[in-house]
C-alpha cells in the first residue's frame, strides 16, 4: 500500500484483546477489547497499520477477519519494521534518560493486572 501515512505498529495481545482475563493459550485469541474498533479506524486515518504478534499468523489473521478489522491492517508481523510509533502493553518509552527509564522499569505494571 502507497500512501503518506506513517507506519504505526500495533501490538495484538493486551493492547486489542482482552489478554490477561484468562491464562495464554496459544490456540486461542481472547475476545476484542471494548472501543478498540473505533481506536482502530481512528488511527487508520493517520497512520498506516500493521499488526505487530508473535502469534501463528493464520489464527490471527482468522481474529482479524472475523472482527471484521482486516481492512485496516496493511500486514501482520513478528518483525519490528521501522515506523513512526510503536503501540504496546509491555513497553517502556525511552525519553533519553536512562535513570528515569530504569525507575520506570521498576514500577512497571501492564494496565490489565
Ligand atoms: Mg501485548
Amino acid at each position: 500500500m502507497i500512501s503518506g501515512k506513517k507506519k504505526i505498529l500495533l501490538d495484538l495481545d493486551g493492547v486489542l484483546n482482552e489478554y490477561g482475563e484468562t491464562s495464554y493459550d496459544e490456540n486461542y485469541i481472547p475476545k476484542i477489547k471494548h472501543g478498540a474498533i473505533d481506536f482502530i479506524r481512528s488511527l487508520s486515518e493517520i497512520g498506516e497499520l500493521y499488526l505487530f504478534t508473535s502469534r501463528n499468523l493464520k489464527l490471527t489473521a482468522k481474529w482479524l477477519f472475523e472482527n471484521n478489522i482486516d481492512g485496516y491492517f496493511n500486514d501482520i508481523t513478528n518483525i519490528k519494521i521501522p515506523s513512526y510509533l510503536y503501540i504496546d502493553d509491555r513497553c517502556v518509552c525511552f525519553k533519553g534518560n536512562y535513570a528515569q527509564t530504569l525507575e520506570e522499569i521498576k514500577n512497571f505494571k501492564v494496565h490489565w493486572q
